[in-house]
C-alpha cells in the first residue's frame, strides 16, 4: 500500500540501510544515530539543519562510498541500525508489560491540527504542533499503540524574515516532500484517492502521507490531487492561513475526512483522541456512522464518549474556534440532509449557552462528545471548569468535571546529547524508559559541578556560534549596514549571564515587559563587572498586527547601541533553533500574564538542559517551581497595566537582587556552587515530572486505557 519511493539516489550496497533510517524519525532522538549521520558529513548536516534525507542526496559519491569501508564509521552503523531495528520490533515495552492483555490493532487514533516532529516538516506553528510531536515519539518509546492524524500543509508555515525596518514579512519557502520522510499512502489499486467529503457542495478527494517516528505512524491528509477542483486542492496548503470558512473546511477535512481515511485504511482505533478542538468533527463523524446503524442520538452519544478524549489547550475565549452557523450550512450542508443526524441536533452538539449563541464551538462539541476532558496544568485545569462550568449550569466549578493532565516535553528530543551522556553514566543507557520514579533524579544532585557547568559552557559556545552564522548568511543575502549584525547576536560573548526569551509574539506573552523601563535594563545589561544578554526569539501570528509591532520594538532595541550589543533577536524561530536556545541560555524567562498561559513547555525543555527558569507563577511553573530551581514572580491583581507595572516591578527586583549576584558568585575555582545547585535542580524537577514520557503513562492509565477496555466510568455529560 506504500509507495517506497527512492528518495536517495545513490546509497552503497554495504549502508544501504540509511535510507530507511533516514526515512523513519527515530534517528532524532538517539544519540548514536545522529553521531553516525553526522560524521557523514558534518558542513551538510548543518547546512541542512539535520535533515538526513537532504543531506544524503548531497553528499558527495565519493564520501559515500568511503563510509562505506570505513571500518569505525560501519561499526557505528552496524550498532545503530541493529538498535533502530530493535526499537522497533520491541516487545518488552512498557505498555506490554503493564497491559499484557490489550487487545492488538486497537490503536489509539490522536487527531491534531499541527504535528511538529521536526524542523524539516514545517507542519506547526508552535507549542500545540511541538506538544503532538513529543506525544508522538513518548507513545512510541513507551510501546502504546498510537497513531498520529493530522493535514500535510502542502506549502508549510510560514517562515520568518524581518524586513530592513524589523517588520515581519511571511515567505512561503518551496515545500519539498522529496527531502522530507515522507511515503505516500495508496488505496488498494494505487489509487492517490482514499476517501472523500463534501464542502461547498462538491466531493473533496482526501488522499495521505505517512510519516514515521518511531514505532508511531502519522497519517497527514492531502486534497492536493488532480481529481479535485483547483479551489480544493488548496485546501490543504497552508496552516492557519486564510479566514473562518478556509479554517472551516480544513478542519472538516481534518475530522470527518480522517475517519473515513482510517476506515478506508483499515484501521479500527479503540480509543480517540481530540487534541484541541481543530479535531472536534471527528468526534461528530463517529456519531454520525453510529446514528448511520440505526443508534439514536443519546445512544450514539453515549458510545462515542465511552471510546473518546478531549483535550483543550487555552484559556483564551478567542482562543477557542467557533463557526458562524450560515458558514456551516453553506459549507457542509448536505451532511445533515443526507441521514439521520438531524440539523438541530448538530447545532446542539456544538452550541454554548451563553456565549455567541448560534454559533458552533467546537470546543462545546469536543466536551459533549467526550468521556474524559482534560486541560493541560493542575491551574489550567481548573481555569477551564470555569470556563465551562456553563454547560454544567449551577455546579461549583470544582465539580465541572475536566481534569488536568500537564503537559511535558520528550526528554531525549530535547536534552542535549552531552548531558544525555552524563544521564547515561548515572542511570544507564535505557534511562529514557527505565526511570519511571520521580525519585530516582534525585541523583542528579550529586552530579559532578565541574561537568555540568563545562558541558553548560560548551552548549553556550554553540549557541553563540550558531547566532554569528545565521548572521554572516542574512550579511551576505539583505544586510547593508553593521548594526544590524550587532542585532543579531555578532557581539554577545561568552561570560555574561545570558538570558533566553523565545515563544510566539502573543500579546499575552508579554515580551514588552523587559523594556518597560528602558533605563533600568540599560543599567542590568552594560553593568561593567556583572553584565547580562538577552537573546529573542518568535514569530507573531502572520494577521496579529499588535504582535508584529511588539517584535518590531524589539528588534529596534537590538540595534539601540545604549544596550550595548547585550540584546539579540534570532530570526525565525522553529525547532531547530529552540533547541540551540534552550540548551544555549544560562537562564529561561517568561512572562504570560496569568492566567493565560495554559501550560507552556518551553521552560520545560530548558529544565532538560539545567537551565533555571524566572517566570510568573502560571501554567505549568504553578506546579514546577519549588524555590530550588529558578524563581517566581507572584500574582498580582489589577488592570492590565498595574499587573504589568507590578511584574515588571518583581522581574527587576529578582534579576538585580538574586539572579545577577547568585550567578557571578564564584569561589576560588571560579564556579558559582550555588547557581551550579540550582542547575541540577531544574534538571531533577524537569526530569521526574515533565517529560512526556510521564504524560503519555498518565493519559494512557488514566484515559486511553478505560477507553480501550470499554470500562470508562466517567458518564456525567454535560446537562444542557
Ligand atoms: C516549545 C516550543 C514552543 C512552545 O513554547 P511555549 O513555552 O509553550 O510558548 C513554540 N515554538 C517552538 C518552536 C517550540 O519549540
Amino acid at each position: 500500500m506504500v509507495d517506497d519511493s527512492d528518495k536517495i539516489p545513490y546509497l552503497p550496497e554495504r549502508i544501504q540501510g540509511l535510507e530507511r533510517l533516514s526515512l523513519n524519525l527515530w534517528w532524532r532522538w538517539n544519540r548514536r544515530a545522529r553521531s553516525m549521520l553526522r560524521s557523514i558529513d558534518h558542513v551538510i548536516w548543518s547546512a541542512t539543519r539535520h535533515n538526513p534525507v537532504e543531506m544524503l542526496r548531497h553528499v558527495s559519491p565519493g564520501r559515500l562510498a568511503q563510509c562505506a569501508s570505513d571500518a569505525e564509521f560501519l561499526a557505528l552503523y552496524d550498532r545503530t541500525m541493529a538498535e533502530f531495528d530493535a526499537a522497533l520490533a520491541r516487545t518488552d515495552t512498557w505498555f506490554s508489560s503493564v497491559y499484557p492483555d490489550a487487545a492488538p490493532n486497537r490503536p489509539v487514533a490522536y487527531f491534531c491540527a499541527e504535528f511538529g516532529l521536526h524542523n524539516s516538516i514545517p507542519i506547526y506553528s508552535g507549542g500545540l504542533g511541538v506538544l503532538a510531536g513529543d506525544h508522538c515519539k513518548a507513545a512510541s518509546d513507551l510501546g502504546v499503540p498510537l497513531i498520529g492524524v493530522g493535514l500535510l500543509y502542502s506549502k508549510g508555515y510560514f517562515d520568518q524574515k524581518l524586513n530592513l525596518e524589523g517588520w515581519q514579512e511571511s515567505s512561503h519557502e518551496v515545500f519539498n516532500p522529496e527531502i522530507m520522510p515522507l511515503v505516500r499512502v495508496t488505496a488498494p489499486g494505487g489509487e492517490l484517492s482514499l476517501a472523500s467529503v463534501t464542502t461547498a457542495g462538491r466531493p473533496v478527494h482526501i488522499g495521505a502521507w505517512r510519516l514515521d517516528a518511531g514505532r508511531v505512524s502519522l497519517y497527514l491528509l492531502d486534497t492536493n490531487l488532480k481529481e479535485n477542483h483547483e479551489e480544493d486542492r488548496q485546501l490543504t496548503y497552508q496552516l492557519y492561513g486564510g479566514g473562518q470558512e478556509h479554517r472551516l473546511r480544513q478542519e472538516w477535512i481534518l475530522g470527518i475526512g480522517g475517519v473515513r481515511v482510517l476506515r478506508a485504511l483499515g484501521i479500527s482505533p479503540g480509543a480517540w483522541h481530540a487534541n484541541e478542538g481543530h479535531a472536534s468533527f471527528m468526534l461528530v463523524e463517529r456519531l454520525r456512522e453510529l446514528m448511520n446503524e440505526g443508534r439514536t442520538l443519546e445512544d450514539a452519544q453515549r458510545e462515542v464518549r465511552a471510546t473518546s478524549i478531549f483535550t483543550t489547550h487555552t484559556p483564551v475565549p478567542a482562543g477557542h474556534d467557533m463557526f458562524r452557523r450560515e458558514d456551516i450550512e453553506a459549507v457542509c450542508a448536505s451532511y445533515c440532509t443526507d441521514g439521520p443526524l438531524h440539523r438541530e441536533s448538530f447545532f446542539w452538539l456544538g452550541s454554548h449557552p451563553e456565549i455567541d449563541a448560534g454559533r458552533f464551538h467546537m470546543t462545546a462539541a469536543g466536551i459533549r462528545l467526550s468521556g474524559h476532558v482534560n486541560g493541560v496544568s493542575k491551574r489550567h485545569q481548573r481555569v477551564t471548569q470555569e470556563l465551562w462550568e456553563p454547560l454544567w449550569p449551577g455546579r461549583d466549578p470544582a465539580h465541572v468535571p475536566i481534569k488536568g493532565i500537564t503537559n511535558g516535553v520528550h526528554a531525549a528530543s530535547w536534552m542535549s546529547h552531552r548531558y544525555m551522556g552524563l544521564l547515561e553514566s548515572l542511570f544507564g543507557s535505557e534511562w529514557e524508559n527505565d526511570v519511571l520514579d520521580p525519585s530516582a533524579w534525585d541523583a542528579v544532585l550529586d552530579l559532578d559541578d565541574d561537568t555540568v557547568w563545562q558541558i553548560h559552557q560548551e552548549q553556550k559556545k554553540i549557541l553563540l556560534g550558531f547566532c554569528r552564522e545565521q548572521a554572516r548568511v542574512r550579511w551576505m543575502e539583505l544586510w547593508k549596514e553593521a548594526a544590524h549584525l550587532v542585532g543579531a547576536g555578532t557581539l554577545l560573548t561568552r561570560e555574561p549571564l545570558t538570558i533566553g526569551f523565545a515563544r510566539r509574539f502573543a500579546t499575552y506573552k508579554r515580551a514588552g515587559l523587559l523594556f518597560r523601563d528602558e533605563d533600568r535594563l540599560m543599567r542590568l545589561l552594560t553593568d561593567q563587572r556583572r553584565p547580562v544578554q538577552l537573546v529573542f526569539s518568535g514569530k507573531a501570528h502572520p494577521a496579529d498586527d499588535d504582535a508584529k509591532r511588539v517584535l518590531q520594538q524589539v528588534w529596534q532595541l537590538t540595534r539601540d547601541s545604549r544596550f550595548a550589543g547585550r540584546i539579540a533577536f534570532v530570526e525565525d524561530y522553529e525547532l531547530h533553533v529552540a533547541h540551540r536556545l534552550v540548551q544555549g541560555v544560562d537562564l529561561w524567562l517568561n512572562l504570560p500574564r496569568a492566567p493565560m498561559e495554559a501550560s507552556g513547555t518551553s521552560g520545560m525543555k530548558a529544565a532538560l538542559n539545567c537551565v533555571p527558569q524566572l517566570s510568573t507563577l502560571d501554567g505549568w511553573w504553578a506546579e514546577g517551581f519549588n524555590g530550588q530551581n529558578g524563581w517566581a514572580i507572584p500574582l498580582s491583581e489589577g488592570t492590565d497595566d498595574e499587573v504589568d507595572q507590578q511584574d515588571h516591578d518583581a522581574l527587576f527586583d529578582i534579576l538585580e537582587r538574586e539572579v545577577v549576584p547568585m550567578y557571578y558568585d564564584r569561589d576560588e575555582e571560579n564556579l558559582p556552587r550555588a547557581w551550579i545547585r540550582m542547575m541540577k535542580q531544574a534538571l531533577r524537577v524537569g526530569g521526574a515530572h515533565f517529560t512526556t514520557g510521564r504524560m503519555v503513562r498518565e493519559y494512557t492509565e488514566k484515559f486511553y486505557m478505560p477507553a480501550l477496555k470499554g470500562t470508562l466510568e466517567q458518564d456525567d455529560p454535560p446537562s444542557v
